[in-house]
């Protein structure tokens, strides 16, 4: 039991695995005889998801420990710049219904109760408009950065949207060519069990059996480890996200050099809601709905809706959408044994707020930093990552759920079967209770590393037009002083951030020619 963890085997490459691969490669020098050994094993015949295009501000952090360079990033994988989430008709589905996610938090967070100097004063102001400069810079398409802040440095927090497809190849070529990670095209056809109900080796169809002290399953819906092989249960949360289906194209931008949005923007249908990420060559968008409430044929008709309104006739008319379904829904535990699921087989929902690929390199970076020296400590390992990935999971039903509570739209049963007791997640509604009264705070989500931060909920509850009842006043007279002082400090980062900054398309121009000073 106290053999040495050494040759970690990685099964699957889609963004994933390739992620995963290149966390622990980087952190413990897999191109030294030293290091771990690292080996990524990939079906040739099954073909990845290629969809994933919205990430998260901490995919920066994730790619520079990897020592990836980030002009590279913007060259290679047809990447852009997001600043957060506009949400398009969710609340009333009037044409005056839309809000801002954004990434930055609020001016001066923790200093005073924003919330309610905001209802009480300026409730007719958009909420994350009077607390966030980062709106402003979305509304006019503009970088979070200047030609001269140096890679992964923001002026404004960022994340990016990027070709899934051009990701996976990238982050291949830097696994294999920079970190020392082996790579293996071979389908695994089945397991060679240990004594100890370990797996002892991967089975392979040409290459013979591919010994390993510890295995990553991401083969996505396969699932081949952790769901066929160890058949842990699958828990489906359909019960409180219905979206189970998604029909995805690309889109080409009418001129060449049209405006690339700094946002993922999304926009409520009729039983579910269309993404739109804008990449400098296309956008990718999407039609995500629950076929309990419609039929393929009518979200094709909502969607192709979309893409005529947003891209004129003729680039709707040429669609053929690809559909892909999924049932929403995670394992009851991701390491069992000396296996770990990372990706679409330790569980996928719908893709709102883009959590997937964050869960991706959370997850592999507590792999990565809990390494178990030997086999004798794994099952410690195994039970902090369940207890942390389990609560995360959770988090995210909370907040996406958040999304659908809030609506006041009626105009189909899919909206107001989302709002119905039964399908509200225990804790959110006690949090809506408490927050009737106080504003969500860091005690309402108090994990270290959460998943969405307090911030995060306060944007959608406000955004949404949720309704304090007697938060409206400030408690003390400073407090009001302080917040009228940030909301101020606020308006003139915008204005001095939009005078100062480019466009997105025209940063990501300059980036294609010169690229970025290196940090
Ligand atoms: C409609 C939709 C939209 C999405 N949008 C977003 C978004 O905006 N943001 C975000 O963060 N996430 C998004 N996601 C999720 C995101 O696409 C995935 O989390 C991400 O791509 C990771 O997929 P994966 O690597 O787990 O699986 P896959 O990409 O499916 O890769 C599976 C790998 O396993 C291999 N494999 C399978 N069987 C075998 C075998 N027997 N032997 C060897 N290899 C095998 C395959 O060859 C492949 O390499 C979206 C997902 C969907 C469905």
């Amino acid at each position: 039991m106290s053999k040495s963890i050494r040759h970690v085997v990685i099964v699957g490459g889609g963004s994933a695995g390739w992620l995963t691969a290149g966390v622990i490669a980087a952190e413990h020098c897999a191109d030294r005889e030293s290091g771990l050994r690292v080996t990524l094993i990939e079906s040739p015949d099954v073909k990845t998801i290629g969809v994933g295009e919205g990430t998260w501000p901490s995919m920066r952090d994730t790619l520079r420990h990897m020592g990836v360079s980030e002009t590279e990033l913007v060259r290679e994988c047809d990447a852009s710049f997001k600043q957060g989430s506009k949400f398009v008709g969710w609340v009333t589905g009037h044409d005056d219904d839309s809000y801002y996610h954004p990434f930055v938090l609020p001016q001066g967070y923790t200093e005073t109760n924003l919330v309610a100097r905001w209802h009480a004063r300026y409730a007719n102001a958009p909420f994350a408009h009077l607390v966030s400069f980062q709106p402003h810079l979305c509304d006019q398409g503009k970088a979070p950065k200047q030609a001269a802040t140096p890679e992964f440095a923001a002026v404004a927090n960022y994340a990016y949207h990027l070709d899934a497809g051009k990701f996976g190849e990238f982050l291949k070529a830097h696994c294999t060519e920079k970190l020392g990670v082996a790579h293996m095209l071979d389908n695994v056809t089945g397991i060679v069990p240990a004594d100890n109900g370990d797996i002892a080796a991967l089975k392979t169809a040409s290459s013979g059996d591919l010994e390993g002290d510890l295995f990553i399953d991401c083969t996505g819906f396969a699932a081949l480890l952790i769901g066929k092989h160890y058949e842990i249960p699958f828990i489906s949360r359909k019960d409180i996200l219905f979206n189970d289906a998604a029909l995805a194209v690309q889109v080409p931008y009418v001129h060449e050099n049209d405006p690339i949005a700094s946002q993922t923007t999304a926009t409520a249908q009729s039983s579910g809601w269309v993404w739109d990420i804008g990449l400098p060559t296309r956008r990718g968008v999407g039609h995500v709905y629950s076929t309990a409430h419609t039929t393929d044929e009518a979200a094709e008709v909502e969607l192709r809706k979309y893409v005529a309104a947003t891209a004129g006739d003729s680039a709707a008319a040429g669609l053929s959408p690809r559909k892909i379904t999924f049932e929403p829904g995670h394992r009851e535990t991701f390491w069992h044994k000396n296996c770990v699921a990372v990706g679409i087989s330790a569980g996928f929902i719908e893709p709102l707020e883009a959590s997937a690929l964050a869960l991706i390199e959370f997850s592999a970076a507590m792999i990565r930093d809990d390494m178990p020296a030997n086999r004798g400590i794994m099952d410690i390992a195994a039970r902090r990552f369940n207890e942390t990935f389990r609560y995360r999971w959770d988090r995210i039903m909370d907040f996406l759920k958040l999304h659908y509570v809030l609506s006041r739209r009626s105009d189909s049963a899919y909206w107001e079967d989302n709002r119905r007791a039964e399908t509200i997640p225990e804790r959110l509604a006690e949090l809506l209770q408490l927050w009737r009264y106080q504003p969500p705070s860091r005690r309402d989500v108090n994990q270290i590393e959460e998943i969405f931060p307090s911030a995060s909920y306060q944007y959608v509850l406000y955004g949404m037009g949720f309704e304090p009842e007697n938060h409206g006043t400030a408690r003390r007279s400073e407090d009001a002083g302080v917040a009228d002082r940030l909301f101020a400090e606020s308006e003139q980062l915008a204005r001095k951030m939009l005078a100062g900054l480019p466009t997105t398309r025209e940063l990501i121009d300059h980036v294609k020619q010169s690229g970025m000073p290196r940090g």
